[in-house]
């Protein structure tokens, strides 16, 4: 099982509301229309003692050896719908992560991270299309790698931080500009139905490794490439934003962090295609036509 990469999301069936957690498996890239699924129970529930799993488990190990489900779904992908890839129970966000984001949007760099939360049904699945609210000026893309949380993490040290991954999907941290600038906080500007963009699956990550500094965060509108930054710039890095975090809040399996955008945020029209993608660790690619 070393050579091959597990991938986990949640799908339905084409006219039912009811979403289902399956497992993929794949040489190293995305899955595409003919990979096969699996249903397997939730590991992400699995993992946490008030839904009566265990909070030693990490999600991710669970995903791996989960037995698929007897008479659950199976065969290619291309017969079953998206939904985002977790049901997390927060949604936690780092602002202005990239110097020259910050600097374009014309604020400071951050001294410390600067933290936000998406509500949970901002979240909308890849190839799903999101409703862009009417009479607003000015709507951006933000395209982001996003961190799965697979175990329990509650005042963690920095440099044991990345155990508690289960492992990574993209995201795109839509933002009403004009509620954002003229609201004290970004409930309003961050928080429509549908601004959370996520998928298209988890790429389970060996625990403890971060992603290459190298890999680049790619976001492209209509095709036309608009984000385009090194993981590496970043200014605080995942398992420093990990670990800052868990001194507050537990950190809990399947919470996401969304951990900021590069350069090149730009305004979203009805009728364009989002797409965003890693480049050098293949996530697949996050569609979402826009309506
Ligand atoms: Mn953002």
């Amino acid at each position: 099982m070393a050579d091959r990469t597990g991938w986990v999301g949640r799908v339905r069936v084409p006219g039912e509301p009811r979403e289902r957690v399956v497992r993929l498996w794949t040489d190293g890239a995305a899955p595409g229309p003919r990979t096969e699924v699996e249903e397997i129970e939730d590991p992400f529930a699995a993992a946490i003692p008030w839904k009566g799993g265990d909070s030693r488990a990490n999600a991710q190990t669970l995903a791996l050896t989960a037995p698929a489900i007897a008479g659950g779904l199976r065969g290619p992908l291309e017969q079953y719908t998206l939904a985002p890839p977790v049901r997390p129970g927060k949604i936690i966000c780092v602002g202005r992560n990239y110097r020259a984001h910050a600097e374009e949007m014309g604020n400071d760099v951050p001294e410390e991270p600067i933290l936000f939360f998406k509500p949970s049904t901002a979240l909308l699945g890849s190839g799903q299309p999101l409703s862009l609210p009417r009479g607003y000026q000015r709507i951006d893309m933000e395209s982001e790698l996003v961190a799965v949380i697979g175990r329990q993490a509650c005042q963690v040290a920095r440099d044991e931080a990345l155990q508690y991954v289960a492992g990574y999907t993209l995201g795109n941290d839509v933002s009403n500009r004009d509620l954002q600038r003229g609201d004290k906080l970004w409930t309003r500007g961050k928080g429509f139905d549908g601004f959370a963009p996520c998928g298209p699956f988890v790429r389970l990550w060996p625990l403890s490794t971060p992603l290459p500094d190298d890999a680049r965060i790619r976001g492209f509108l209509d095709d036309e490439p608009r984000q385009d930054s090194a993981l590496g710039l970043m200014i605080f890095d995942l398992a420093f934003v990990l670990s800052y975090v868990s001194r507050v809040m537990t950190l809990e399996p399947g919470d996401l962090v969304y951990t900021g955008t590069p350069e090149g945020v730009s305004a979203l029209e009805p009728g364009q295609v989002v797409r965003i993608e890693l480049q050098g660790v293949d996530l697949g690619s996050l569609v979402t036509p826009l309506v």
